[in-house]
């Protein structure tokens, strides 16, 4: 009798009606029977918090899990799904997804990589608490059309950390008002360029003396 050999690694049926079509089980899942798009998620960088479907939750695997299996599509229902592992970088992160189904009789299971998008964002409640509180001003000057320009690629880098609570115009050029001192810090080194710095002591705040810091920038 004539054994059937899988058209991908060659191995032969060692029991009738294990081969799945031209496969055997194994590389069956391996033939295109899942898609994988792409997930979107935005996360806070003060709470960490993530936000999934319109909602703000604490990252679980179980909610990565439900949004990245919610992204892979086959011919075959998935019936159990499992986060093997999870990488992140700073606007993306990889889900590696393990997906257990059933076709023609037989359990399959497929490990798919799935790509989540992230967004940095303030949530509503980080949002409201840093509104109205500043610990850091940049002030850019030099001729209006650069100032203007740098100003608003500065806000829109900065919002993805934290909150630009002011943006005031000045006869030399704009003053822009910021949450947080550490990526408005980081957002003056990344731009190579002197700058004059000073710390002045505004008052107490929650019993801690509250700094702000200027860094002038001429363009
Ligand atoms: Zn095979
Ligand atoms: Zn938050």
């Amino acid at each position: 009798m004539r054994k059937k050999a899988c058209a991908k690694c060659g191995r032969e049926e060692a029991f009738s009606g294990e081969f799945m079509g031209a496969f055997c089980p194994s590389c069956f899942a391996g033939t295109g029977t899942l898609k994988t798009g792409t997930a979107r998620l935005a996360v806070c960088p003060r709470c960490e918090r993530i936000r999934v479907r319109n909602q703000w939750s604490k990252e679980t695997p179980e909610l990565v899990l439900d949004l990245a299996a919610s992204k892979v599509k086959g011919r075959y229902p998935v019936e159990k799904a499992g986060l093997v592992a999870l990488q992140k970088k700073r606007n993306e992160w990889l889900a590696m997804v393990s997906l257990q189904f059933s076709a023609e009789g037989k359990r399959v299971e497929e490990v798919q990589r799935v790509r989540i998008e992230v967004r940095r964002m303030l949530c509503p409640d980080c949002h409201r608490l840093a509104s109205g509180y500043h610990e850091f001003i940049l002030q850019l000057r030099g001729p209006p059309k650069k100032v203007e320009k740098m100003a608003a690629w500065a806000q829109e880098e900065l919002e993805k950390d934290t909150l630009v609570t002011k943006a005031q115009e000045q006869p030399q050029g704009i003053d822009l008002y910021i949450a947080d001192k550490h990526p408005a810090m980081q957002l003056v080194m990344r731009l190579h360029r002197p700058y004059q710095a000073t710390r002045s002591l505004k008052g107490v705040r929650r019993g801690k003396h509250h700094f702000i810091t200027t860094v002038c920038i001429r363009l």
